[in-house]
């Protein structure tokens, strides 16, 4: 099983490169969106500290002229009412601070901011009423805002570096999305050319030749297809193409045997036709010739076989003659040829066999015949349905294997004309035409 697990993962199919793809795309896009909006947050938090950061020099300017004010005019009343409006100014600029510094997230600003508001109202009474004690307050309060400004421009300076890191981060996903994009489609490339386009070719190769010359068997065909073509390395796409080929060229081999069966077969009896028994009768008589063998054919006929159809019409018949065929298959040998002569007569060949072993075998299957139940068989002549059989023997009753048929035939006839239910062998019939004619 893991060994299919692994052979699964190896083979690439163009569909799920493309579900990969289209979900790489919908990520790109998706932290494309995502970073617009952290980016441009990142972005308006900077602009938003650079702004206080250039709000608080110029509040450091407000106060630093307030403490030039107070130190070199302050005794002049339209100066006087110059340094409370700038203090106010800044008192309320404080206020906002505050308010700015929280919304950014500047807690310190925001704190210190809020502690000056009552030091500024302070400032103003004494500034009102004269006192000296107003400079010290701005000067330590400048002081202060020193440092404080100095913080700021460090909030500035780290804010946009976050804006800047926030973007280079960016940039380096994408390269490594973009990067791990094509070295999949590399990868999706050159094995779909490994194991799609090389063996497409070989398999368009392979029919070329099938086409070009039929091949003998179909059978070896197919497994060559496979053996060829089918395998782990190659795309399960081509391996259903083999699949299918290798399934066509079994099927045209099925048919091929049914159409040879059905090229030396007879129908009805599914014994061999005459075509087939006279081909192998040829070829097993010259051999005889050749290798001084001997070969023995018999000739066997139903007995009454026309009262029996007339009495119980051509189906029953027809299955007597199926059931006769049966008995004549199953009581041959491996190598004895069997077949349907025609009508109600059967030829069997019997291969290196001599007179006595054929009688002996043609008696038998009369026997068993005769011995068999058919249907209705007790209105005909003697009772029963039995056969009539004449033997012949090359090269002893024949010179070739067409006198051998006729010979054979002869004992047949002879079969019929002594009484019917018994087996002849011509050299049988040669001794009572002899001894006739003494
Ligand atoms: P004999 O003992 O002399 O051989 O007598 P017979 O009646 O068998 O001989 P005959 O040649 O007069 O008749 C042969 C009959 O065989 C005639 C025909 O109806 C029947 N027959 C031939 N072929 C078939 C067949 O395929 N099916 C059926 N049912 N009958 C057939
Ligand atoms: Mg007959
Ligand atoms: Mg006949």
């Amino acid at each position: 099983m893991p060994q299919k697990a692994k052979t699964a993962d190896r083979q690439i199919s163009i569909k799920p490169a493309i579900n990969a793809a289209i979900v790489f795309a919908v990520f790109l896009l998706g932290g494309t969106i995502a970073f617009v909006f952290f980016e441009g947050g990142l972005q308006d938090r900077a602009d938003e500290v650079q702004i206080i950061y250039k709000d608080l020099l110029d509040f450091r300017s407000t106060l630093t002229l307030v403490d030039q004010q107070l130190s070199v005019v302050h005794d002049r009343p339209e100066v006087m009412e110059s340094i409370v409006e700038n203090t106010k100014l800044l008192q309320f600029r404080s206020d906002s601070f505050q308010e700015r510094a929280d919304k950014v997230g500047m807690p310190e600003l925001a704190s210190w901011m809020k502690e000056q508001s009552p030091m500024l109202e302070n400032m103003l009474g004494d500034i009102r009423r004269k006192n000296p004690d107003a400079a010290k307050s701005i000067s330590l309060m400048i002081l202060e805002l020193d440092d404080v400004i100095l913080r700021t421009a460090i909030d500035v300076r780290l804010a946009t570096d976050k804006v800047n890191d926030a973007v280079m981060l960016f940039f380096f996903v994408v390269l490594a999305v973009l990067v791990l994009l094509i070295l999949s489609a590399g990868w999706v490339i050159v094995n779909n050319y490994r194991q799609t386009v090389i063996p497409l070719n070989r398999l368009a190769e392979k029919l070329r030749t099938l086409n070009e010359e039929l091949p003998e068997s179909f059978h070896d065909t197919a497994e060559e297809v496979k053996r060829n073509i089918r395998s782990k390395e190659i795309s399960s796409d081509v391996n259903q193409i083999t699949d299918s080929i290798v399934r066509f060229c079994q099927n045209i081999e099925m048919k091929n045997k049914k159409l040879d069966e059905l090229f030396i077969k007879d129908e009805k009896t599914n014994l061999y036709n005459y075509r087939h028994f006279k081909d192998h009768l040829i070829v097993d008589v010259a051999r005889a010739k050749r290798y001084n063998e001997k070969v023995s054919i018999a000739m066997v006929d139903i007995d009454h076989f026309k009262a029996y159809n007339d009495a119980n019409g051509h189906v029953a018949g027809d299955i007597v003659l199926e059931r006769m065929a049966r008995i004549i298959r199953e009581e041959c040998r491996e190598s004895d040829i069997p077949a349907r002569f025609g009508g109600e007569e059967f030829a069997i060949l019997f291969p290196r066999t001599d007179s006595r072993k054929a009688v002996e075998i043609v008696d038998r299957l009369r026997q068993i015949i005769a011995a068999e139940p058919f249907y209705h068989e007790k209105a005909l002549p003697g009772g029963q349905l039995t056969v009539s059989g004449g033997v012949a023997t090359y090269p002893q009753d024949a010179v070739d294997w067409y006198s051998l048929i006729n010979n054979a035939d002869k004992a047949l006839y002879s079969a019929k004309q002594t009484g019917r239910n018994r087996v002849i062998h011509f050299k049988q019939v040669e001794k009572g035409e002899e001894a006739s004619s003494k």
